[in-house]
């Protein structure tokens, strides 16, 4: 079954610029914000800026740059909060929700940064 992309997502209304957003880092195919509502010291949401609703969605059709690009400034942005175990950080947290199971909320593909506090887990029992 195809993706059906909702254009009244919420991110897809920050990348409109109707709502705003307190951006970290952005580029031609990427944009970084701070998390609302952070669950961690750092929390900061990466977003492709093609309209795609999840990880799969993007692998499956998304361009070599906007997967160059979006995989880079995660990258740069786990340099730029100076949380990168090789160069001495304490380390962080990628998470990206996709669907019923993966209890995703927002339906346009965002990728979590975690970090800041030492994150328990990978999961919680339920
Ligand atoms: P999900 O559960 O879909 O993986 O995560 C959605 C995330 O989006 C949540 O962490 C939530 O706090 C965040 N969020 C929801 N609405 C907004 C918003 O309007 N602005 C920002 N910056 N974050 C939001």
């Amino acid at each position: 079954m195809p993706y059906e992309y909702d254009e009244q997502n919420i991110f897809a209304k920050i990348l409109r610029r109707e709502i705003p957003n307190d951006t970290v880092m952005e580029t031609d195919f990427t944009l970084a914000f701070r998390d609302i509502a952070p669950q961690a010291p750092e929390h900061i949401l990466v977003i492709p800026k093609g309209f795609y609703m999840n990880y799969d969605h993007f692998a499956a059709e998304a361009t070599d740059p906007e997967i160059l690009d979006f995989t880079r400034v995660i990258g740069a942005i786990t340099h730029a909060i100076g949380v990168t175990p090789g160069n001495g950080g304490k380390g962080y947290r990628l998470i990206a929700n996709a669907g019923h199971d993966g209890v995703q909320d927002v339906p346009h593909l965002h990728m979590h940064i975690l970090a800041g506090r030492r994150l328990g887990r990978m999961i919680q029992p339920i």
